[in-house]
């Protein structure tokens, strides 16, 4: 029996490099918390002016004072809230998301349509307020941040795959749009990412089942992954910084799994 989950994976290479975004000024949604954090700060590492978009007033705060950054607390399900942010901006990272788990008999249709407004609709509007700043500049950076559930299904989650699979498509739409002009657009498709969110559903699992936390990791969320630890949230980071390179010019509409090889079985 696997007891307690294993402590984070260390990651060697310091964040931010080789990407130079000292002229760029980024927007990240969700930038609160888990992954979105994790983004932002890596893209102000780098040099990049970040505008840090969350509901959570507080971590929103926190997490720009922490990065030099500005806070915006906005919530994204209200299509007018978006009007407030900044449109000037060269690198989007549509981030936001949440779960909800039922079966589809009893999904409550609120929050089938939360999760569009939030994992959809806020990302088009997004893209469709930032896209002409980035077409003006001839540069522009559209990273999405999607699952493994934007490329595959699970029972109970419908919303919230039926949501990463339409992102993956307006990634697709706004890459071939965005290509005469230097913008690139990319989702990434983490498995599961070592984040509160995630943190408490193992621990809910755990006495649910009346297993230990590191028995619900490898015998629940990473049945189907070869590689049996969580993903950081700085590895994600570290791809979404990837992908905004000068070098990636060319990674355009792609989906990045980071799965630990689930997407090979
Ligand atoms: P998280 O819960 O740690 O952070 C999400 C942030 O989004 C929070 O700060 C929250 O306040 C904010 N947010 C949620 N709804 C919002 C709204 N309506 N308006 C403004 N802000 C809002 O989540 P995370 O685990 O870091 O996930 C971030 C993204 O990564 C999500 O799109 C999620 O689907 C995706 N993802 C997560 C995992 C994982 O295992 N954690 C795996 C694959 C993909």
């Amino acid at each position: 029996m696997t007891s307690e989950l294993p402590p984070p994976h260390a990651l060697a290479e310091p964040r931010g490099a080789g990407v130079d975004l000292t002229s760029r000024a980024a927007l990240v949604t969700g930038g609160g918390s888990g992954i979105g954090k994790a983004c932002a700060t890596a893209l102000a590492a780098a040099g990049a002016t970040v505008h840090v978009v969350d509901r959570d007033a507080d971590a929103a705060k926190a997490v720009a004072a922490d990065i030099g950054g500005e806070a915006h607390v906005v919530d994204l399900a209200d299509p007018a809230a978006l009007d407030a942010l900044p449109a000037e901006i060269d690198i989007l990272v549509n981030n936001a998301g949440l779960q909800h788990v039922a079966p589809l008999t009893e999904f409550p249709p609120d929050r089938f349509d939360l999760i569009q407004q939030v994992m959809v609709t806020a990302p088009f509007l997004l893209m469709r307020r930032s896209l002409p700043h980035m077409y003006a500049r001839g540069w522009g950076r559209l990273v999405n941040i999607s699952s493994v559930h934007g490329l595959r299904a699970s029972a109970y989650k419908s919303a919230y795959v039926a949501a990463k699979h339409a992102l993956e498509g307006l990634s697709k739409v706004a890459a071939i749009e965005g290509a005469p002009h230097g913008v690139t657009s990319n989702c990434i498709n983490p498995g599961y990412v070592r984040t509160p969110l995630v943190e408490n559903q193992i621990r809910d699992q755990a006495a649910a089942h009346g297993i230990s936390p590191g028995d619900v990791l490898t015998t629940v969320l990473l049945t189907r992954s070869p590689v049996k630890r969580l993903l950081e949230a700085e590895e994600v980071a570290a791809a979404a910084l990837w992908l905004c390179g000068d070098h990636s010019s060319c990674v355009t509409g792609i989906s990045l799994p980071l799965d630990g090889g689930w997407g090979a079985t």
